[in-house]
């Protein structure tokens, strides 16, 4: 069996032992094998903080954009060698593979393209300069400058693919060195995108490196230039935040963690359109990447009077998703990622009827081409009617195809239950009344990074509740782990330090090739 190599310090260096292996969710077939023990992460982070910074500093914005167009392109290029490791290692159907390997190579292309309208500059300026003293004879003027130090990304097991190059694009953008260490889970993937970007030698040497199994050690080598970007369960999340590197050095830290998102129907007459929309979305969220999205809907709220309608529709679309093997051309949806996570679903599932029902359970009908022994699991709608006293379906997150359907009473009991995830990543609102909708989205902003407005006008046209758009803010407060990421240009805030420049105007004026972003 293959033991996937790591790339450091510019080399591609096997780790010790018999590493982990990595297995395929549907049939249990052992694939490969990752092992990060023995590494010089001290070699490794150095070299990326001094060949791999400086030569990506030397370059341009332009320029870096350029290289991100580069890496679009190789990806492109090997798009089926991807969707077979994305079939084998995380058990997904082709367009649930196409979430993670396109949503990649768009994002890529987004940063590419926005990166390159910041032309030859070299630096970014932030405002305007601000007079400090009479005729503004001496001024204050803001700029952005790259951080020298390393980017270090620790990712989760569902985007292997995104979830390196969402980060990466506006990290390489700023000329920022990355070194990621995916989810061990599904390593595969992503160690053979680095693998396929370093053979088309488009990068400098550091900027780009790859650590494919335990964590161990990667956080001691952390210095007050590094800034570590953190997507997972809110556990790993706190022990990161607290690890004795991040705080005695001061490390710049973004966290995505695990998130409560809702769908709220606003009160509409039964036979809207807006309660199919609705529904509609419920269900495609619950199934698609079988709910191992962190943006999925888990709390759907509707007006006690479409309770029974609504939990019908939903049920409806979930009665036509197949599930299965992924190579079954019938199939709709495929495997949870591990035997693991089956696990944790069963567990939560067991948790959630502590104070729900069952409304529809995927699970009496037969898998296609694929046993019980597999890890697919088929989607499951909960119902809570009395969701005001109830607990855990508010902070109970079961990251697969599950959803818990509640009633409200009143828009402003609606909104306050919605507020009981403690900070989402997302919430969709659906309504005809574009008033009622905007007054509900400002109510509920500051608790969200995003929230998503659906009405009829938008039916074909929107992007979907849980789609993560790098032109809107992903990551979301409190219990979403409190980040920031994409957000167009805003992205790049992390991988620069701000700092205040005072001086005469002529000081300024020669400031050399800058953009205000
Ligand atoms: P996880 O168990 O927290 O693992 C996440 C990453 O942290 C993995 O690479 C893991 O490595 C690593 N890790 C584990 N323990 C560590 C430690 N002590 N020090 C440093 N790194 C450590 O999460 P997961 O199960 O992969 O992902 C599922 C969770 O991620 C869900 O809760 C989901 O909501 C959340 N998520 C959030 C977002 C978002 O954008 N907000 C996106 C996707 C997923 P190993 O794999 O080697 O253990």
């Amino acid at each position: 069996m293959e033991s996937l190599k790591n790339f450091v310090a510019g080399q591609w260096v096997a780790g010790q032992g018999a590493g982990t292996t990595l297995h395929d969710p549907v049939t249990g077939e052992a694939l490969v094998t990752v092992s990060s023990a023995g590494l010089d992460l001290g070699a490794a982070f150095a070299f990326a903080r001094q060949q791999g910074g400086a030569a990506l500093r030397a370059l341009s914005y332009g320029e870096r954009a350029a290289l991100l167009s580069r890496i679009g392109e190789v990806l492109v290029a090997n798009r089926d060698a991807y969707d077979e490791i994305a079939t084998r290692n995380s058990g997904t159907v082709k367009s649930d593979s196409a979430v993670d390997i396109d949503g990649a190579i768009y994002t890529l292309g987004q940063y590419a393209r926005w990166g390159a309208k910041l032309g030859e500059a070299r630096l970014l300026l932030d405002g305007e300069p601000v007079a400090l003293a009479k005729d503004n004879a001496f001024a204050s003027q803001h700029v952005m400058t790259p951080t020298r130090g390393v980017a270090l990304f620790i990712n989760a097991f569902n985007f292997p693919a995104w979830g390196l190059w969402e980060k990466a694009a506006p990290a390489l953008l700023s000329g920022v060195p990355v070194i990621v260490k995916p989810a061990t889970a599904t390593a595969w993937l992503t160690q053979r995108m680095v693998a396929d970007v370093v053979a088309a030698g488009i990068l400098p040497l550091g900027a780009l490196s790859v650590v494919c199994g335990s964590s161990a050690g990667l956080l001691d080598q952390l210095q007050g230039e590094d800034v570590l970007s953190f997507t997972g369960s809110a556990e790993t999340a706190a022990v990161i935040r607290s690890h004795p590197a991040v705080v005695r050095h001061s490390v710049r830290v973004n966290i995505e963690a695990d998130s409560l998102n809702s769908a709220l129907l606003l009160p509409v007459a039964e036979g809207s359109e807006a309660l199919s929309l609705f529904a509609r979305e419920v269900a495609r969220e619950m199934t698609v990447k079988s709910g191992q999205k962190c943006t999925a809907i888990r709390r759907a709220f509707v007006p006690r009077a479409l309770y029974t309608a609504a939990a019908e529709l939903i049920a409806a679309q979930l009665r036509k998703t197949v599930v299965g093997n992924p190579r079954d051309a019938t199939v709709r949806m495929g495997a949870l990622v591990s035997q693991e996570q089956k696990r944790h679903v069963e567990e939560g599932l067991v948790t959630l009827l502590s104070e729900a029902t069952v409304l529809h359970d995927g699970r009496a009908t037969p898998l296609v081409g694929a046993g019980p022994e597999s890890a697919c699991v088929a989607p499951v709608l909960l119902g809570c009617e009395q969701p005001v006293t109830a607990t855990r379906v508010h902070d109970t997150e079961v990251f697969g195809p599950v959803a818990t359907l509640m009633p409200y009473d009143d828009l402003a009991q609606a909104q306050a239950l919605v507020r009981r995830g403690a900070g989402s990543l997302a919430c969709s609102l659906y309504g005809d009344d574009p008033a009622a909708l905007a007054a509900c989205a400002t109510e509920l902003a500051d608790l969200h990074g995003r929230v998503h407005i659906v009405t009829p006008a938008v039916a074909r046209l929107h992007t979907g509740h849980g789609n993560v758009m790098p032109q809107s803010l992903h990551g979301g407060p409190g219990r979403a782990g409190g980040g920031e990421e994409l957000g167009g240009l805003r992205a790049l805030n992390f991988y620069h330090r701000r700092s205040a420049l005072q001086a005469a105007p002529e000081v300024l004026a020669a400031l050399g090739p800058a953009t205000r972003l």
